[in-house]
């Protein structure tokens, strides 16, 4: 057994139901679930750490983040502006690291092993700024094409259903109309998340579709619309 486990395909129901069981593990304990800052209080929940670092190019690539299982720590790239400036961003960066925590490492091994302490998996970005975003559109228009594009995708929609659980997004949506930019920002703000991230959640939910180099949004599920 390795730190980190081998590739296994995940469907989006095991990821959400991971994601929706370590919110309910949370639940009656000091960092019990609650917007804005959820990422942060699962990371103090997992106990697992967190500091802010330079951390180098990987293949001429930005790398924004990056998790060493054995020593449980997060290190978010200092090097990337807008992870200091762009609260949402930060919350789904961390997230994606929660994600590859609970889904791509074997925590009885990362406790137990102490000679692997140089493992990490590193979180690149091909595109600019932004690596866990990117990953997450760039997948979203074409499939994932090698095991480690997957990985990066598991761990991308882990995050979007612990930062979104539909629960939630349920409350937030309460008196608002989807379907109007300014409810929107004010869910994003609620859930301290980016827009992105809330629209690509809400359209992949099936909520809302805002067809490609539109600003306009349709809603979809009426079943909500009351
Ligand atoms: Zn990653």
């Amino acid at each position: 057994m390795s730190v980190i486990k081998p590739y296994q395909f995940l469907s989006k129901e095991k990821i959400e139901h991971l994601a929706n069981d370590l919110l309910m593990r949370m639940q009656g304990t000091p960092n019990f679930p609650k917007w804005p800052g959820v990422a942060d209080r699962a990371v103090n929940f997992l106990k697992l750490g967190m500091d802010s670092v330079k951390i180098p190019d990987q293949n001429g690539r930005p790398v924004a983040a990056r998790i060493y299982p054995t020593q449980r720590l997060i290190q978010i790239n200092e090097d990337i502006p807008k992870l200091q400036q762009d609260r949402g961003f930060e919350a789904s960066t961390i997230a994606h690291e929660v994600g590859h925590w609970v889904l791509h490492i074997n925590q009885d091994e990362a406790d137990g092993i102490v000679e692997q302490l140089e493992l990490s998996l590193d979180c690149a970005t091909t595109e600019q700024p932004f690596l866990c975003r990117d990953v997450g559109e760039r997948i979203a228009l074409s499939s994932p094409k090698t095991q480690a594009d997957w990985i990066e995708w598991q761990a991308q929609y882990f995050a979007s259903c612990l930062l979104m659980p539909r629960y939630k997004l349920e409350e937030a949506r309460r008196g608002r109309d989807l379907t109007n930019w300014n409810h929107l920002y004010a869910m994003r703000d609620e859930l301290g998340v980016t827009i992105s991230n809330l629209t690509n959640r809400l359209q992949d939910l099936g909520w809302i579709d805002i067809p490609k180099g539109s600003k306009q949004i349709y809603l979809r599920n009426t079943g909500f619309n009351r």
